[in-house]
């Protein structure tokens, strides 16, 4: 079988990429299977239309959405391996392999939990990464942020514009240098420098922090940015990675040092949302469409499905 494209990741941002190429009539294989990010989230927010959408139902529209066009095929398949160069590329799943003119990886980003009792059961539920998607639900309230480093000291005074309420925890880990303190005691946003033990929870909820000193803090929502890494499919390919762990791509055309294969969504970028990663994987799909349209009419062909 042989495809123009091949996607791997069928979240928001291989859902967009498949729509934009059906709609430009390439045959288009969308793969997906595994992790997505946002797996433990209740609802997806901030994507106009789909405020307050579950995950699931969000890809449900959008799967069903792509069978309006015939030249695009979604499985649910895990792509194990990829090999040959732009224009040939061999895709191989537990299907078979299939043959395919380029590559778009859409595979997200995997978080890391932290290393805190309670941590990995609380993430989506009372753990939050980002006060956009699920800040306006829990306004107000006592609002925690596990720092990892003082470069994300600067996050805090953003959650402020959520609640008044700000404890910041460093679990002693690092220095909080005077003006920094001062300026997060301006916002009236405590340091607690006491390690972190354990959350407590009832009922799936946070409750408190408990310190490595028997104290327990009240804190009801806690926001975090875990390490993040890439799927094992993306380390295997060789594609450049920024110093961040992002996978670098042209600004424009959103190809990776390996020509041919093209990225979009959360892999390639620190601003992770389910509409960015619509946006970007839009962007990639129009570029290399592009590319592909005039090497296929160069060639005489149609375009299109011929
Ligand atoms: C807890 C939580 C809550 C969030 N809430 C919101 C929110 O409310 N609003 C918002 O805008 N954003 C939210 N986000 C961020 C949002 O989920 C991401 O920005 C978005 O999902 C990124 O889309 P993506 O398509 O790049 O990646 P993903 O949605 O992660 O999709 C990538 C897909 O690729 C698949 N894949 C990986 N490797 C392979 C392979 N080898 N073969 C086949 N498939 C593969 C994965 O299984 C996955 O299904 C949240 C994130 C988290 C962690």
């Amino acid at each position: 079988m042989s495809y123009d494209v091949v996607i791997v990741g069928g979240g928001p941002a291989g859902l967009s990429a498949a729509l934009a190429l059906g709609r430009a009539r390439k045959r288009v294989l969308l793969c997906d299977a595994g992790a997505r990010r946002n797996a433990a989230a209740e609802h997806i927010h901030n994507f106009v239309t789909r405020d307050g959408t579950p995950p699931q139902e969000f890809r449900e529209i959008g799967r069903r959405q792509l069978a309006a066009y015939p030249s695009v095929e979604a499985r649910d398949l895990r792509v194990e391996a990829i090999a040959g160069t732009r224009g040939a590329f061999q895709v191989t799943s537990a299907a078979g392999t299939v043959e395919a003119r380029r590559i778009l990886l859409c595979t997200g980003l995997i978080d890391e939990p932290l290393a805190i009792q309670g941590f990995r059961e609380l993430w989506g539920r009372s753990i939050y990464q980002c006060p956009y998607c699920h800040g306006w639900e829990v306004q107000d309230r006592r609002w925690g942020y596990l720092a990892r480093g003082v470069q994300f000291l600067e996050f805090p005074l953003l959650l402020r514009g959520w609640t008044r309420d700000v404890v910041v925890f460093t679990s002693g880990a690092f220095d909080v240098q005077a003006d920094i303190r001062a300026r997060l005691g301006a916002a009236g946003i405590h340091v607690e420098a006491r390690p972190v033990a354990r959350l407590i929870a009832r009922d799936d909820r946070l409750e408190g922090i408990q310190l490595s000193d028997g104290a327990t803090i009240r804190c009801e929502v806690l926001f975090a940015h875990p390490p993040q890494r890439q799927v094992d499919l993306v380390r295997t390919l060789g594609v450049a990675l920024d110093d961040d762990g992002f996978v670098q791509v042209d600004p424009m055309r959103r190809e990776t040092s390996v020509p041919g294969i093209y990225a979009g969504g959360d892999l390639v970028s620190r601003m992770q949302g389910a509409i960015l990663a619509a946006a970007s994987a839009m962007q990639a799909a129009a570029m290399l469409n592009h590319e592909l349209t005039a090497e296929l009419v160069a060639g005489g062909g149609a375009g299109g499905p011929e």
